[in-house]
């Protein structure tokens, strides 16, 4: 047996090498080895067995920290014997290679190697208030769970798949075209490696159902339009064994007929009488909880902002709350009485002290 190459050398990579930079250098290494790319080429075949042995013992900090102290001694030691072959390899690091060779089809998931369910998207409407205040609801989410009369096996009660003639349960073809050869996923079985000859009734084959799951769902306070709420577990269950995906729920805020939403403060206009913008008052405005008391100074002007402190939404992380922004709109009386009028023009005649200032300067 011929002595073995440091695995730091085999990756390029110095001992300090980050995960990273170890995920990476092996990545090009694989790419450049790969069967795929050399067909019948033993060097390469060789070079990315001994890449993808480096790659495993550095990639796992326990097997590293064994080998960085012991060598290749302590890892044999340890009881750590390498791949056994390409099924090995594919198996273990089939997902560095995405989409690139058509790996993720066939050799690198075996029909039963488990395999995550995938994520769902929900998208809620809310009302403004539960939005800001937070609250909790129900929603029915559609998804496929696993058939319950197969256990997801597809197959009728007493039945079992039979192996694929056309790629002998590989779930992969390889087809030869000059220097290439291109591997893709086993059109007959679908990559699976077996076909269904008696079909479960349930599913017709298909080894899922579709199902509706009811889900409890807290909304926190503060949450707005485009905010995402992860339930872990909640989205399409995984096969084999393998865990179920997450479901994201998308919040969309309904509009407030009078409070509108910038980040958490709120914001709204509320009307007083040229009286009251004159001489001053107290007036009731909504606040989220209610109502609350805001005194007008006499004299406010038309447009004036007022800004109730904490008293707008709670921030979602975080403690604390944004501020509650009102602004005065000053109307302007369109139905006058005659004594109204009267009074008005009277007090025109009479003239402000500003107005009489302006006046009295020409
Ligand atoms: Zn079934
Ligand atoms: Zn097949």
């Amino acid at each position: 047996m011929t002595t073995k190459r440091d695995y730091y050398e085999i990756l390029g990579v110095g001992q300090s090498a980050s995960e990273d930079e170890i995920k990476k250098s092996y990545r090009k290494l694989a790419m450049q080895y790969h069967p795929d790319r050399n067909p019948d080429n033993t060097e390469a075949e060789e070079l990315f067995k001994e890449a993808a042995e480096a790659y495993e013992v550095l990639s796992d900090p326990a097997k590293r920290d064994v080998y960085n102290r012991y060598g290749h001694e302590g890892l044999n030691g340890a009881g750590y014997r390498g791949f056994s072959g390409f099924e090995d390899i594919f198996s273990s690091f089939g997902d560095i290679f995405g989409d690139v060779f058509g790996f993720n089809a066939g050799r690198s998931r075996s029909r039963t190697a488990a395999r995550a369910g995938a994520d769902l998207r929900y998208d809620l409407r809310i009302s403004f208030m539960d939005g800001a205040l937070g609250t909790t609801t129900e929603i029915d989410v559609e998804k496929y769970a696993l058939c319950t009369s197969c256990k997801g096996s597809g197959c009728a009660p007493g039945t079992s798949p039979q192996v694929c003639s056309r790629c002998q349960g590989r779930g992969q073809v390889t087809q030869s075209s000059g220097f290439f050869s291109i591997s893709s996923t086993c059109p007959q079985c679908r990559g699976q490696g077996g076909v269904i000859t008696s079909p479960c009734p349930e599913c017709s084959g298909a080894g899922k159902v579709r199902v509706q799951k009811t889900v409890q769902l807290k909304i926190p306070a503060g949450v707005e339009t485009g905010s995402r709420l992860r339930l872990r577990g909640e989205g399409e269950e995984g096969e084999h064994g393998g865990p179920s995906g997450d479901l994201y729920v998308f919040i969309e805020l309904e509009p407030h007929e009078t409070f509108e939403r910038s980040g958490d403060d709120i914001y709204c206009r509320i009307p007083i009488t040229f009286v009251q913008a004159a001489l001053g008052a107290s007036v009731e405005v909504p606040i989220l909880a209610g109502t609350e008391k805001l005194k007008i100074p006499r004299g406010t002007q038309n447009g004036k902002i007022f800004r109730l402190k904490g008293k707008g939404i709670a921030h979602l992380r975080g403690y604390g709350r944004g501020d509650q922004v009102i602004e005065v709109v000053v109307t302007v009386p369109t139905d006058l009485t005659k004594k109204q009028e009267e009074l008005l023009k009277e007090f025109d005649k009479l003239g402000s002290k500003a107005e009489r200032t302006v006046v009295s300067g020409h």
